[in-house]
């Protein structure tokens, strides 16, 4: 399987004309790329935006919409641009220069595996450094390479579906042992990557602010006492979730399902996902049908589609299943996806408050952890929402559930980081200002990073997801 090794793009010699991906401390080199959409021109606020198909480069964007416009409108061949050449596939070359130039992320994605090597080797050639003579290049620089701070990021793909998995089994165990101290796990977790519809029309890209939810919150019942009904009002309890994100490619028929040992080659692509929680909403709504309100009004993703071929050689084995649980059902089981189907991602979270932000202190860390420690891969994850013949579709979105590794440094939300053990109150966690948190207030704001390193390649990194809290209306 080809995409799970590294190849020559990875190769750490290449450099870029755009000087500033060539600093080894970016995450943007020209190994990486990653798709984005964004509007070229915010400043011009008259109709609506624009949305233009580019790829990060160091500290800026290269439109790549511009390019493919201005090779339509003045008759040049894509298959002339480096990267593509002439053994390229005409129909696909053509769908992909279309989609490109009308800004369709989705088309892009819809081509698969093929289609996403040709996106990804057509973007390196047009910014290598030994490209920087050619005539082309020249327009690139003066047309198409924008300074991040000039344009605004949107949503990678129009989302048309979203859910949300329960992957990590730190998070379900830590979780699972608050509620039911005697029963944590409950006994289909290791047969089931179990998970639940989101919706898509509350997911924000970085940098919206999100707003207090309110709902229904229950106080809990005292002995002895009558139950007290729940009151609505604004959520208490407000907390992040840390988690990836992973854009599908190439989707099935209704009907037809993806087989584990291709489920690697629908995937397009991962991004940082935020997954906001009300906890207090949560625990009264969550029984009998699972999360709705306390989920659904708000999470934020990284504006970035960090492609699965920039991440081949920071593949690692899945998750070992410890001695004694279950051996994963057949239509769960791959050899290739056992031995490289996980993602070592390094994945910290940061908060700061309006205090912390007031005073000029540095965002302090919450955690750090790495995404190796799934339970199920993003290949699982993805050939069982297809077993039952769903159709999945480009762009659709899979959420890896709170990804909270062995240690107590590495919980992925408040909920864990806080607790102090079954009866005993929460732990609250101290700020530079001397402020304490045991879960988000106004003001607060959580940013999630993740970056990949391994000696031999670049560093690459998946860009920011951040966004501050709001008072509840
Ligand atoms: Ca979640």
């Amino acid at each position: 399987m080809t995409l799970l090794r590294p190849n020559e793009t990875h190769d750490p010699a290449l450099a870029s004309w755009v000087e500033s991906a060539n600093d080894p401390a970016s995450d943007f080199p020209i190994q990486n790329l990653p798709l984005c959409a964004f509007d070229p021109h915010p400043e011009d606020d008259e109709g609506p935006g624009e949305e233009h198909l580019g790829v990060r480069i160091g500290d800026s964007v290269l439109d790549l919409s511009i390019l493919f416009q201005h090779l339509a409108d003045s008759r040049q061949s894509p298959h002339d641009l480096p990267g593509i050449g002439d053994n390229a596939d005409e129909d696909t070359t053509a769908i992909l220069a279309d989609a490109i130039a009308l800004g369709n992320a989705n088309a892009v994605m819809s081509l698969g595996p093929y289609g996403s090597a040709l996106f990804r080797r057509c973007a390196q050639g047009l910014l290598r450094s030994e490209f920087k003579t050619e005539a082309l290049a020249r327009f690139l620089q003066r047309r198409a390479l924008r300074r991040l701070d000039d344009v605004v990021l949107f949503e990678p793909a129009v989302i048309g579906d979203y859910t949300d998995f329960y992957a990590s089994i730190h998070h379900a165990s830590t979780v699972g042992a608050m509620f039911r101290p005697d029963n944590p796990l409950l006994p289909n977790y290791k047969w089931v990557p179990i998970g639940y519809h989101g919706r898509a029309s509350s997911l924000f890209p970085s940098g919206m602010p999100v707003r207090r939810p309110s709902g229904q919150i229950k106080a809990d019942d005292k002995p002895g006492e009558p139950p007290s009904p729940p009151v609505f009002g604004p959520c208490k309890l407000l907390d992040y979730e840390l988690e990836l994100g992973f854009f599908v490619g190439a989707g099935n028929e209704p009907g037809e399902t993806i087989p584990i040992g291709r489920a690697a080659e629908h995937l397009f692509g991962v991004c940082l996902l935020n997954d906001w929680s009300a906890r207090d909403i949560q625990k009264w709504e969550y029984q009998p049908l699972g999360p709705f309100l306390a989920k659904n009004f708000a999470s934020t993703i990284s504006p970035y589609a960090v492609m699965i071929e920039a991440l081949a050689p920071f593949r690692c084995p899945a998750s070992p299943r410890p001695e004694g649980d279950p051996t994963p059902l057949l239509y769960l089981a791959d050899a290739d996806d056992q031995r490289l189907g996980g993602f070592d991602i390094t994945l910290e979270v940061y908060l700061s408050s309006a205090q912390m932000r007031a005073a000029g202190a540095e965002p302090l860390r919450l955690s750090r952890g790495s995404s190796r420690d799934m339970y199920w891969t993003p290949a699982q994850l993805l050939a069982h929402h297809a077993s039952n013949g769903c159709p999945m579709r480009p762009g659709d979105l899979l959420g890896s559930g709170t990804l909270s590794g062995p240690s107590p440094e590495s919980r992925g939300c408040l909920l864990e980081l806080t607790w102090d053990g079954p009866g005993k109150p929460r732990k609250p966690i101290t700020l530079p200002t001397g402020e304490t948190r045991t879960f988000l207030a106004d003001g607060d704001e959580i940013t999630l990073r993740g970056f990949c390193e391994r000696e031999g390649y670049r560093r690459i990194g998946l860009g920011d997801c951040r966004a501050i809290i709001e008072p509840a209306v």
